[in-house]
């Protein structure tokens, strides 16, 4: 099956990016809008994992996910791939706590349980918003949006998430695992 490791913004997050863009939609006509149920900060891509070997992963997971304390996180900015002038992905990027060595930790443990790794590229943090079929010019739809603001969060959890492709991607999630608070707070 196909799976991911993603960080979900809490709800009120959400609904201010949601009002954020709204407005502007329509100055991005080529763009396919992802459903906002679906929206996610990925960690780590996995790929097709066999069957055999998810209840190892889920272990090795939880285990990771454990060993790391709870991030203060933001959504700030948007920006698309491979650049706004030559877009193909539009998102929200992230900022605050670093997610690099959570998501290290979590590939590390994915790859002892026999799962692949599929994410060459280097690691940008990101919470998709919407795809183009072609590439274009996203700057008029980038340059009118407002700042984000007060867009701050404590992610306290980890989910491994199943994607289920077809003319609607549809994730599903499968586990969620909390990230461990400091004793010292
Ligand atoms: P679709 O592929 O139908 O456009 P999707 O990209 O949302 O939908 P998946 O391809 O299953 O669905 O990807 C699930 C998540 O993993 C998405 O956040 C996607 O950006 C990310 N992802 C997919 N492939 C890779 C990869 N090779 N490296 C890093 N992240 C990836
Ligand atoms: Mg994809």
């Amino acid at each position: 099956m196909r799976l991911f490791t993603a960080l979900v913004p809490p709800g009120e997050v959400l609904d201010e990016v949601e009002r954020a863009i709204t407005p502007f939609a329509g100055l991005a006509p080529g763009l396919r809008w992802s459903d906002r149920e679906s929206w996610h900060i990925t960690l780590a891509f996995f790929g097709e994992v066999p069957d055999h070997v998810v209840p190892e992963l889920e272990v090795r997971l939880a285990r990771a996910v454990a060993r790391h304390q709870p991030l203060d996180l933001a959504l700030s900015g948007f920006g698309a791939f491979s650049s706004v002038r030559r877009a193909r992905v539009f998102w929200a990027g992230v900022s605050g706590d670093p997610l690099g060595p959570l998501a290290d930790s979590v590939k590390a443990g994915a790859r002892r349980a026999g799962a692949g790794q599929t994410d060459l590229k280097r690691f940008h943090p990101h919470l998709t918003l919407a795809r183009g079929r072609a590439e274009q010019d996203l700057s008029p739809l980038v340059e009118a949006l407002p700042e984000l603001e007060n867009l701050g969060w404590r992610a306290e959890s980890v989910r491994l998430v199943r994607s289920h492709l077809g003319a609607r991607v549809r994730y599903e999630s499968l586990a969620e695992w909390a990230l461990t608070p400091s004793r010292r707070g």
